[in-house]
């Protein structure tokens, strides 16, 4: 036995299994690249169709990305990350964000080729020698992981992309339903004072429509419904809990409710933050990024950009991203728009005739934006989201004050809770009771206006910058994040050891 194979009999070695969505790789990525500092090897684990565009699409791609989380690193102490790809058994073309039912029941069924994946690539990979596996960090929403671990008798590490609160929410659906929170009705969520307020963990009292919208559905064999439904059921079986959110945010009786079984349960965001601080640049875009933003947000003043965009799978009607256009117009501020192609309903939007002419002055329009890049630029002073967990945690991380149009899943939570809980932002009128609502140009410019302009703004920005301090100190070391992401890696040595 050489030096290098003693090494590795006692070395660490996670697989990570995210759910294949842009905002679940791309946090999941950030953890894969903070483990891999502290000496982790990483088997990451996609399906083909993310494998594709993050390693296989290009081999400049997957150089350069290889070569940040390996050789850019000074204080990298000898893990090292490879991707894997397992099929999921829908075509190959077709993406989770338009197939979201699809991919649920697909990957439900995935822990036989997990399993096999696993085995067959264990020992010896073709590139490095990899460890013996010591724990499975899984996607809350792929149970499929639950029976490979049984059978590979190794820990199942359970990662929650979302906030505490939201992920309170989804994994004691079972007793919202026995409460008869679940399904939610339209009047119930119509009715400002109904109070959920039996949810552990100390959370603000929810409101129905800050459920997740899935739980809206009023037809009980809804797929999507019955696919959550069935995952939160699985979410107790972990041996190791892990939040995407930090102490500071939503306080440690929240993340410590997420431990059905006793197990320890830490919180260990903001992922993204602590390798952004150092230079690494570990998302995994899907997509392109545009990176004119960069020259253009450098020519504008400072504090007055609003940066628009609905991240990897929101859509809007063509109604209203045409009031939406008409409404940042009416602003007179400079904005840089994120149009994905399939933003208008599954295609591309229609702006409103004259609207790029008479506003080519003062807008970017991008297809995909390097988003940490724009939100940290000095002329951001503004972000209009959808309120995604990544987005709001990156923005509130950043400094910039957030106004919130949320589309669906946990975006109606994290919206209301950056209005009224964290007070980093504003919302608009009713979206969150009424899907079908379109936000008409007025209420657009005026909520903007007032965001940017008024000394209510200047409250809200002052509150982001504020927490963005909280959330630096808790990924530096000595912070919350940072030490309780230590204890997980101690706690993982000792079970090598
Ligand atoms: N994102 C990006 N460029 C864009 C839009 C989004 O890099 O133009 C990234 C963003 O930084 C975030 C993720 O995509 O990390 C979106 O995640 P989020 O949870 O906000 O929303 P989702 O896409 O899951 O709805």
């Amino acid at each position: 036995m050489n030096i290098e194979d003693e090494n590795l009999q006692c070395a660490l070695h996670a697989v990570i299994v995210p759910f294949p969505l842009q905002s679940h790789v791309n946090a999941l990525m950030n953890l894969a690249q903070l483990l891999a500092m502290r000496g982790f090897f990483i088997t990451f684990v996609n399906t083909e169709w993310i494998h594709k565009r993050i390693v296989g699409d290009s081999a400049r791609k997957a150089n350069s990305l290889i070569s940040l989380l390996f050789r850019g690193d000074r204080d990298h102490r000898g893990g090292r990350i490879r991707f894997l790809s397992i099929a999921d058994g829908l075509p190959p073309d077709h993406c989770s964000a338009s197939n979201l039912g699809d991919s649920f029941i697909a990957l439900q069924k995935l822990s036989p080729a997990l399993e096999h994946l696993l085995r067959s690539r264990s020992g010896n990979d073709e590139q490095y020698p990899f460890p013996a596996i010591t724990c499975i960090v899984t996607d809350c929403v792929m149970s499929c992981t639950e029976q490979v671990a049984t059978n590979m008798k190794v820990p199942r590490v359970i990662f929650w992309p979302l906030c505490a609160a939201s992920s309170i929410a989804q994994c004691y659906a079972t007793f919202l339903i026995s409460h008869g929170h679940i399904p939610v009705t339209i009047s119930e969520a119509n009715n400002p004072e109904k109070l959920i307020t039996c949810l552990p963990g100390n959370i603000p009292p929810l409101r129905p429509s800050d459920l997740n919208s899935l739980y809206r559905a009023q037809d009980p064999s809804d797929v999507l419904f019955n696919a959550i439904l069935y995952e939160s059921q699985k979410q107790s079986k972990g041996d190791y809990v892990l939040v995407n959110t930090f102490e500071e945010l939503e306080g440690r009786d929240a993340v410590t409710a997420l431990s059905l079984n006793g197990c320890p349960a830490l919180a260990i965001g903001p992922l993204f933050l602590p390798n952004f601080l150092q230079g690494r640049d570990s998302t995994t875009s899907l997509w392109e990024e545009d990176e004119s933003c960069q020259t253009w947000l450098d020519m504008q003043q400072p504090a007055s950009v609003i940066y628009v965009s609905f991240g990897s799978l929101a859509v809007k009607s063509q109604e209203q991203l045409e009031q939406l256009a008409l409404g940042l117009e009416g602003t007179g501020q400079p904005f840089l728009w994120v149009l994905r192609s399939d933003v208008a309903e599954g295609k591309p939007a229609v702006l409103p005739e004259g609207f790029e002419e008479r506003t080519k002055e003062r807008a970017l329009l991008v297809r995909w934006a390097p988003q940490l890049k724009v939100l940290s630029h000095t002329s951001v002073g503004l972000f209009l989201t959808h309120s995604g967990w990544n987005s709001t945690m990156e923005s509130m991380s950043l400094g910039v004050p957030i106004l919130g149009f949320p589309y669906s899943g946990d975006q109606f939570l994290n919206c209301r809770f950056a209005k009224d809980v964290w007070e980093i932002g504003l919302d608009f009128e009713g979206v969150d009771v009424d899907d079908q609502k379109v936000v008409p140009k007025e209420e657009v410019e005026d909520t903007v206006k007032r965001m940017m302009r008024s000394s209510e703004g200047k409250q809200l920005r002052e509150n982001a910058l504020k927490l963005k301090e909280c959330a630096t100190r808790a990924v530096l070391p000595g912070g919350s994040s940072f030490l309780n992401l230590n204890t997980f890696v101690e706690d993982m040595a000792r079970k090598v050891a």
